[in-house]
């Protein structure tokens, strides 16, 4: 692997984010970004560090082209991040408390910026990967499902308001239904949502998207049928300049996270997806960034690990075929 994994890939060490601070039960994979990275530097180039693109923050204009001004200045709250990430009991309202939410909301916002990068990446080079964010649960004017800021909306309209991209077309592969942008692009007809998601999981109210495609419990055999009548569908009917794909690697039956809540799948029906949905927008010649989403547990970056090295081997950064 040579310095161009540079056009390809987007990371900072800041997306390791401390959650623990906020003191909730769930099994959090911040690192998967620095392990995915690490596995490629031990499999591709042993004893270098692979090279990548370090984002920016996301601007506060990148912001309220998303997000209302009312819930940017809410998430200086305690309040609003207990409501977000459902903590069962109130953070403190003092100074400590402040500093802490003040320094995840800066790393949330670069991981938003790294997805602006990755899109704009993508548009230059074809493809590209933001190792991390893909954050679909968070709305308008509220966080929801562990999600404070919706960096694929943000991304959208920044692309869309710096005039680079017309039409999106945003593939959810994410385990849970992508409610936030969905919501958010609710009648925007410049943007195009397939989502493919667990039937019976959360979020249990479901929004309109423009292909939903509901996978039910028993449903998992059939998986990747459905995706692939659903991607020939989705492009028979949109032309997108860009497409942002949400990996999304709780649909795994390591995802952890959803165990028992319906369908899972095994490591290469996930690896399967991913290649699926790359090649079929390479084979349309349509440029597409991929954000991680979802993903829990010790093993989570396992689940994310082949669709990145399948994109980088479609952008001609690796000379095999990935395994
Ligand atoms: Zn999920």
């Amino acid at each position: 692997m040579d310095k161009k994994s540079k056009n390809h890939l987007v990371y900072s060490q800041s997306y390791r984010s401390d959650l623990s601070v906020l003191g909730s039960p769930v099994s959090f994979a911040q690192d998967r970004g620095s392990r995915v990275l690490e596995e490629l530097a031990r499999e591709f180039s042993p004893g270098k560090p692979v090279a990548h693109f370090k984002p920016r923050l996301a601007t506060l204009k990148q912001l309220r082209l998303a997000h209302c001004s009312c819930y940017i200045a809410r998430l200086k709250k305690p309040a609003t991040w207990a409501e977000t990430f459902g903590l069962s009991s109130v953070l403190p309202d003092n100074e400590k408390t402040k500093a802490t939410l003040t320094k995840l909301l800066s790393e949330y916002r670069l991981k938003s910026g790294g997805t602006v990068q990755a899109a704009k990446l993508a548009l230059a080079h074809r493809l590209a990967v933001n190792l991390g964010a893909g954050y679909h649960h968070a709305h308008r004017d509220n966080g929801d499902g562990f999600c404070i800021l919706n960096d694929i909306a943000i991304t959208i309209k920044a692309l869309q308001a710096e005039n680079l991209v017309e039409r999106v077309m945003v593939v959810d592969t994410d385990f849970h239904h992508g409610n936030g942008t969905a919501s958010i692009f609710k009648g925007d007809r410049s943007v195009f949502l397939l989502d493919v998601y667990a039937r019976e999981a959360w979020p249990f109210k479901k929004e309109t998207c423009s292909l939903a495609v509901p996978i039910s419990a028993h449903e998992g055999h059939l998986y990747l049928d459905k995706l692939k009548a659903a991607l020939d569908k989705a492009l028979s009917k949109f032309k997108p300049d860009l497409v942002i794909f949400v990996q999304g690697a709780d649909t795994w039956e390591h995802g952890v996270l959803n165990r028992g809540e319906g369908f899972s799948l095994p490591l290469s029906t996930v690896q399967a997806k991913d290649e699926l949905v790359i090649d079929t927008f390479v084979g349309h010649g349509i440029p597409l960034a991929m954000v991680f989403a979802g993903g829990y547990g010790e093993r989570a970056w396992e689940g994310h690990y082949h669709g990145v090295k399948h994109l980088l081997y479609r952008a001609g950064i690796m000379t095999a075929p990935a395994e």
